[in-house]
């Protein structure tokens, strides 16, 4: 099981310190990776909070090249310079909000994974697919763009569930889950409104490996509530 906190842009490097050395002294479950994924300019304070610890800090995006004329950007092996260990690619605010395509995710996942970075591929439908009937098919579309690699997980997170307050039930997640795995057998988080009250039915899925949880994994009682309910029963 792995669950992983997508912090988006909240915490600046002084709270990202407070909350990693709080998160130091928590009982986490042993049998569940944890992972934090705070915003680029908290990477370092995260990373050096978390030395000597099983918490991985991941970025939130990472870009194809080394380095370049990439205004915004920031490279692989920059990233693994500050003793980050993966990253995010491709959340839905990213190509919702910022352009992002499955072109250019496929190009950020590759070259993650080629630099030896742990990769978190985002993935989902949004309300107007999923009423229209087109979940599976825009699911294989964008899963057409990955390959399998040990160092990949893919997080299924419907878009119209991130930052709601509606999840989809553990019967839906299950369903889209089992048709990214027929695809590309890699582990798989649900994401979308993860909460520690529905943390534990959606983990007890079959085809659920842990969860890529945003608003509930800003707080250290909500975040370790989510972790220890991932426990596999
Ligand atoms: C996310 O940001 O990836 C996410 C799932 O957010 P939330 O848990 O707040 O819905």
């Amino acid at each position: 099981m792995l669950i992983a906190g997508n912090w988006k842009m909240f915490k600046g490097p002084a709270e990202a310190g407070e909350f990693c050395r709080a998160l130091r002294d928590v009982d986490l479950p042993s049998v569940v990776d944890v992972v934090v994924c705070p915003p680029y300019v908290s990477l370092a304070a995260s990373v050096q909070a978390l030395a000597g610890t099983e918490i991985g800090v991941f970025a939130q995006n990472c870009h194809w090249e080394d380095q370049g004329a990439f205004t915004g950007e920031v490279s692989a092996p920059m990233l693994q310079e500050l003793g980050v260990y993966g990253t995010l690619i491709g959340h839905s605010e990213r190509r919702q909000l910022f352009g992002e395509t499955d072109a250019t995710v496929a190009r950020r996942v590759h070259a993650c994974l080629e630099a030896g970075l742990h990769v978190i591929a985002c993935v989902g439908e949004t309300d107007e697919e999923r009423d229209k009937g087109a979940t599976h098919a825009v699911l294989r579309r964008q899963v057409a763009a990955f390959e399998p690699d040990e160092n990949l997980v893919i997080a299924y997170e419907p878009v119209w569930a991130i930052g709601t307050g509606k999840t989809a039930t553990p019967q839906m997640a299950q369903e889209a889950h089992e048709t990214i795995k027929e695809l590309i057998d890699v582990p798989m988080l649900y994401g979308g409104s993860v909460k520690p009250d529905n943390a534990a039915e959606l983990m007890a899925q079959p085809a659920i490996d842990g969860a890529l949880v945003g608003g509930a994994s800003l707080e250290i009682d909500s975040f370790a509530a989510i972790c220890r309910a991932a426990i596999p029963s």
